[in-house]
């Protein structure tokens, strides 16, 4: 069966109040979810511990963590303080933050190191921007990102990574990508990754999903793609009913 993980970004959209109500509100739709299906859940920070509890079939997540573990780092947020809080991954290098907070290819690369060393899941996100698309970059612009972000694993570590490829044009507002163009980037990505890693690696440990504008009328073509193993969604997460559809999509594949 085919292993597909999804997993909802609630960005910086909902209040304390609301996280704990959709936590609970999916929690309780979910069907007993089989091995091969992952779902996580990414709240943000100040909901992580209030939403933890709340768990029990969807695993914990954050949406973003500093890339050094202790110190004088005035509003930032260390590896340890979100396994504390039981998460498990953390999402890294998202769009909006390499273009509204600076986040570079290296800091991106810096977090990916720090994540694995604290045996958090990255999610470390890739995608070209409409320009980047026009331009004709976009194949250069992802393998740059995809590169920066991940060499240097220690594979024998044997540590899981999500990539999603996430174009920026498909984020949050409808325009999802056709699910043959995401399998056309997927393999690219899968083709750069394997002249980094080992098959067996990749095979075991690494899942390349798609996000970007993902509803549960899109998620089943896409994740029928052979090489697209799930879905990063943001706005359909943010109602029990839209996720759930999703996850109900994602089960009868
Ligand atoms: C995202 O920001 O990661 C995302 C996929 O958002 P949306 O589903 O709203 O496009």
């Amino acid at each position: 069966m085919k292993k597909i993980t999804i997993i909802a970004n609630w960005k910086m959209s909902l209040s304390l109040h609301e996280s704990i109500q959709l936590a609970e509100d999916v929690e309780r739709g979910l069907p007993p979810l089989p091995a091969s299906l992952r779902v996580f859940l990414c709240p943000s920070f100040t909901a992580l511990p209030s939403v933890q509890p709340l768990l029990r079939q969807c695993l914990l997540g954050a949406q973003d963590v500093f890339w050094e573990n202790r110190g004088a780092y005035t509003g930032e947020i260390a590896p340890s303080m979100l396994t504390d809080l039981g998460c498990h991954a953390v999402i890294l290098g998202h769009s909006e933050r390499r273009a509204y907070c600076g986040e570079t290819s290296l800091m991106v690369h810096r977090k990916v190191q720090t994540a694995l060393a604290n045996n958090l899941t990255p999610i470390v996100c890739v995608g070209e921007t409409a320009e980047e698309r026009d331009r004709g970059q976009k194949e250069h612009v992802v393998i740059e990102q995809l590169t920066s972000a991940l060499s240097g694993i220690d594979e024998k570590k044997e540590q899981d990574i999500f990539v999603v490829y996430e174009p920026v044009w498909a984020i949050g507002n409808g325009h999802v990508v056709a699910p043959e163009d995401a399998e056309q980037m997927h393999q690219l990505i899968l083709h750069t990754l394997r002249e980094m890693y080992s098959p067996a690696y990749l095979d075991a440990h690494v899942q390349v999903l798609y996000g970007g504008s993902v509803d549960r009328r899109s998620v089943g073509p896409l994740i029928s793609m052979p090489h697209v193993g799930g879905c990063l969604v943001g706005t359909a997460s943010w109602h029990a009913h839209n996720f759930l559809s999703i996850i109900d999509a994602a089960l009868r594949i």
